[in-house]
């Protein structure tokens, strides 16, 4: 599948200047890089919920969960900088930072998950939860939604449908169709995605694989973004636990506070998962990730194989974890989620009241999904929503799309989003709808 939002190389506003720096990232990175939208954008600051381009224009971002407290928020970037004027090492040594951070992390899960061992990025910490299944469990089997990503290393990238049909998927992942909340009547859905689970355990079962773990991302992002209702990921969590596999929630999306309701987007689900991927956010562009588990299960693990990664939760890292937290506690981020997200999507609902190819709206907190449908047979709907993502980012709003059909509008803005800016938004998508 070709990427979602991709540059394909026809656009007709870039600058000389641009298209020189398109021509040199090219030719220094290679041909397996992409960037966003018809005509890419080149950002040279950032503040808050925007971004600013080389003229000084200011975009509104409506898509990156990275710079969660808003970018180059100024709590974090001192925190940075204050720990690489003192010391900055690799994680061999006793440092207070560290397991300061640690500490504070771990209470904000259930007692159970007792620890948590640093990465550098989400797929990294994925890939950690693949061995350390593997080895609790003694199976090599892996459950996985149709769409799902986990990351870009040999093993999860094998658990990755969403890199389309040329990444192979393992020998010993199976795919389990999304629970699809606008697809599948809502009071069906727990049952229709463990169905899913027990035919996936089955099929393993009889080609003789052990199951070792199911790992969702907990928002489903890019299967299409589906958080409700609350508890639909139960059944299919039980049925995993049943054939003695263990439950991975990856919480690279979700994590932080964006569904406003908790946290965690296990929690929303009332599970306690046995292991917890965690990235992006956590240290608001800072390169830090890690993974949450139980002792028990990393018990074993933990003797045999001994686990080091130069970078990950170093003293630096651990800062701007720390920063990160305070800044959501103090300045309730995840109440903000929670309300600037309900404002956001009932402004999404009357629009589609006016426009009725905004099909549905869904979504948690500051993670909407808006799942378009054209109402004539002229525009497909991937084109259409190519279109509005486009058409959105002319007007300066930044959004992406998501899901099987490529026709979800992705909206996950920075925690900071305010009222005002998902009124922008709003008006602005208007008035792409209204374009012909
Ligand atoms: N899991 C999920 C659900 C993700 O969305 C991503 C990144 N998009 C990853 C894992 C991988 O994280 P990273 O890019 O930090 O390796």
């Amino acid at each position: 599948m070709a990427m979602i939002n991709a540059y394909t190389g026809q656009s007709s506003t870039l600058s000389d200047e641009e298209r020189a720096l398109i021509a040199r990232r090219e030719a220094a990175l290679g041909p397996a890089y992409r960037l966003f939208y018809q005509n890419p954008v080149h950002f040279v600051r950032g503040e808050g919920s925007k971004l600013y381009d080389a003229d000084g224009n200011a975009y509104l971002d409506a898509y990156n969960n990275v710079a969660s407290v808003g970018h180059s928020n100024p709590r974090v970037v001192e925190a940075i900088a204050k720990q690489a004027a003192i010391l900055n090492t690799h994680t061999r040594y006793l440092n207070e930072v560290v397991i300061g951070y640690a500490e504070r992390l771990l209470s904000k899960f259930p007692r159970e998950l007792a620890h948590v061992m640093f990465t550098c990025t989400g797929s990294e910490a994925n890939d950690l939860a693949v061995r350390v299944a593997k080895s609790y469990t003694g199976g090599t089997g892996f459950i996985v939604t149709e769409l799902a990503y986990h990351g870009v290393t040999d093993a999860v990238s094998q658990m990755s449908p969403s890199l389309g049909k040329f990444v192979n998927l393992g020998e010993h992942v199976r795919t389990v169709p999304a629970p699809d909340s606008f697809r599948v009547p809502v009071d069906e859905l727990g049952a229709y995605f463990a169905r899913g689970v027990h035919a996936a355990i089955a099929d393993m079962e009889r080609h003789g694989i052990k199951p070792a773990a199911m790992i969702v991302d907990t928002i489903f992002s890019s299967d299409g973004v589906f958080v409700d209702p609350k508890g639909f990921l139960r059944d299919a969590v039980a049925e995993v636990q049943k054939a003695g596999a263990l439950f991975i929630a990856d919480e690279v999306q979700p994590g932080f506070g964006r569904t406003g309701d908790a946290l965690w987007g296990f929690e929303r689900h009332g599970l306690k998962p046995d292991m917890v991927s965690l990235g992006k956010p956590m240290g608001n562009g800072h390169p830090i990730a890690g993974l949450v588990l139980r002792h028990d299960v990393i018990d074993n693990f933990g003797r045999n194989s001994r686990y080091f990664n130069t970078f990950g939760g170093n003293p630096v890292s651990c800062a701007a974890g720390m920063a990160v937290l305070d800044v959501i506690e103090q300045q309730e981020l995840q109440q903000n989620a929670k309300a600037v997200g309900a404002y956001l999507a009932d402004n999404l609902r009357a629009l589609a009241k006016r426009h009725p190819e905004i099909a549905d709206v869904r979504g948690a907190g500051l993670f909407l999904g808006v799942e378009i449908i054209p109402r004539s047979a002229s525009i497909a709907a991937d084109a259409l929503t190519t279109k509005v993502v486009n058409g959105l980012r002319e007007r300066r709003v930044l959004i992406s799309a998501t899901g099987p059909r490529a026709n979800v509008l992705k909206i996950r803005p920075p925690l900071v989003f305010s009222k005002a800016d998902a009124d922008t938004l709003t008006q602005a998508l208007e008035e792409v709808l209204k374009t012909p």
